[in-house]
């Protein structure tokens, strides 16, 4: 795939009416802030360097995208999705984290977080092939995000060895993935048609023009059999054979090293590579298999959607830390939010611009939630600070947010600032009813909050009280929803139109 041309590119417009700005608004300068060092990779749309903090001195990887590249106003909206998907992901343990974009006439550039052991790709080259020990704990993590992905509506379309990468040198390095250049925002039940992926690693399904998120599990099928023997399964001179071969060919087990390979890893090789993709394992399913599954601890039993899970702690939030959500949520960038935009979107089925209960209702039980209309009203009643009777989209975001957008001081301080309306340094009473007010909250047993926030016991709230109480508590629900498995992946998401291919 990666020596034809992109379909796009031939009805490419010219240069002169393509958008000259990938990002909705101006940035700084990259260098202003970043000394740029040595090349650390390069893929088919950009190449890594190596960057450091000017005043912290911290090391980052800066992916570097040159909008000569970009041939369509598609694939401009592929990196501004590119980058609104590593935010919607920040949270993941295992996904590279990204901490800015800049953008100047001729590139688009993504901060993230440095990995310096290099690729996945590179390391079973080295090693020719892993052992089932060591490749089932890879397996763990690489599935682990694939299950992630889904549940957060983000299909990922390329995965593969080049595109997981070694945090460190360390032989046990934890790894991150990275490069969601070609991935897509879907909803239940849609469907794609748009070929895209790496010729190895590519499902039938996608081939055959009419797939979705099952084809991710089918890539981290192809990885895994690459990790236990070295060699892809379907192979061939050209990428035509390849292709005949992933449609038709068979898996063989016959070769070294796979006579002295366990059944149990060839059983779940053989239903990760499925072709009907609807008989194939999902990617929580895959968790659960004997071979992934060590020392006979079963994963955590599919839990809630992300949206789910993210409601029912928020539910059970008290009301200034609520308030306190809704003022960040307003001041977070759109690149930070667009996943949720997306899931928004999803659940409001007509468009209005609010959520009622019934979407609420229809939204969950698409992504697999049995709920109780009680326990769908409780969690509409949280959400719905202003008791408007629906739930309009400031604070569906103050209600998903992941919280580890909240623990920044930068939004810590402005949210108090915003309650501290004479700036004395403390919230008061009377300003917390100033701000329920405002709200549509009821002022019911603020003194009761207080007390429980108050920890020097002087009757109002410092900045101090304030940051402990907004930091309490956010780490246990939250890191739930990473196992969340009612797949929001068999929920959400977006087309894009065009063929393209990777590297
Ligand atoms: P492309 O979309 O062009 O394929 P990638 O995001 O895959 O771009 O990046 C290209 C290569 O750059 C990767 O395969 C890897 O070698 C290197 N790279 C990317 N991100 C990082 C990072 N965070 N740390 C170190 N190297 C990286
Ligand atoms: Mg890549």
């Amino acid at each position: 795939m990666d020596d034809q041309p992109k379909p796009s590119s031939s009805s490419a417009p010219p240069l002169s009416s393509r958008p000259k700005w990938v990002l909705p608004y101006k940035t700084q300068n990259l260098r202003d802030h970043y000394s740029i060092g040595r090349k650390l990779g390069q893929g088919q749309f950009g190449t890594t360097f190596l960057c450091t903090h000017k005043t912290s001195g911290k090391k980052y990887a800066c992916k570097s995208i040159p909008k000569r590249k970009l041939l369509c106003k598609e694939d401009y909206e592929d990196v501004w999705r590119e980058i609104q998907i590593m935010h919607h992901l920040s949270e993941h343990p295992h996904v590279v984290r990204i901490s800015g974009a800049y953008e100047d006439i001729s590139c688009v550039h993504l901060v993230m977080e440095l990995c310096e052991g290099g690729e996945l790709f590179d390391r079973i080259v080295k090693k020719g092939h892993y052992s089932e020990k060591e490749a089932a704990k890879l397996m763990k993590t690489i599935v682990g995000v694939v299950e992630t992905c889904h549940s957060l509506g983000v299909m990922h379309r390329d995965l593969k060895p080049e595109n997981f990468l070694l945090h460190s040198v360390e032989e046990d390095a934890p790894l991150k993935a990275t490069d969601f250049g070609l991935s897509v925002f879907y909803k239940p039940g849609e469907t794609f048609c748009d070929v895209v992926g790496s010729p190895y690693y590519v499902a039938p399904e996608v081939l055959r023009k009419h797939y979705g998120p099952e084809a991710d599990v089918w890539s981290a099928g192809i990885i895994l059999y690459i990790l236990l023997s070295g060699v892809p399964p379907f192979w061939a001179e050209t990428e035509i054979g390849i292709f005949k071969q992933i449609l038709q060919g068979k898996l063989d087990f016959e070769s070294e090293p796979w006579p002295s390979i366990s059944d149990s890893a060839k059983d779940l090789i053989r239903k990760m590579l499925e072709r009907n993709p609807k008989k194939r394992l999902s990617a929580h399913e895959v968790l659960c298999h004997p071979w992934i599954v060590d020392d006979r601890i079963a994963p955590d039993k599919p839990l809630d959607s992300a949206v789910l899970s993210r409601l029912k702690q928020f539910s059970a939030m008290n009301k200034l830390k609520k308030m306190a959500l809704r003022v960040i949520a307003d001041r977070l960038s759109e690149e930070e939010i667009g996943g949720l935009k997306e899931l928004f979107k999803m659940i409001d089925t007509d468009n209005s611009g609010t959520i009622t209960f019934d979407e609420l209702k229809d939204g969950l039980r698409r992504v697999g939630s049995e709920l109780m209309e009680s326990e769908i009203k409780d969690l509409m009643d949280a959400a719905d600070i202003d008791n408007s009777g629906t739930i309009d989209y400031g604070e569906f975001l103050a209600a998903t947010v992941h919280l580890n957008k909240l623990e920044r001081e930068e939004n810590l301080v402005s949210a108090f600032s915003f309650f501290d309306k004479d700036s004395s340094g403390y919230i008061t009473i009377d300003e917390l009813q100033q701000a329920c007010k405002e709200f549509g909250l009821s002022e019911l047993h603020l003194d009761e909050m207080i007390k429980e926030i108050d920890q020097d016991n002087d009757g109002q709230i410092d900045y101090g009280e304030f940051a402990a109480m907004m930091r309490k508590g956010n780490g246990g629900i939250g890191r739930r929803t990473m196992r969340s498995t009612f797949n929001l992946g068999d929920a959400l998401g977006l087309t894009t139109n065009g063929s393209k291919t990777s590297d």
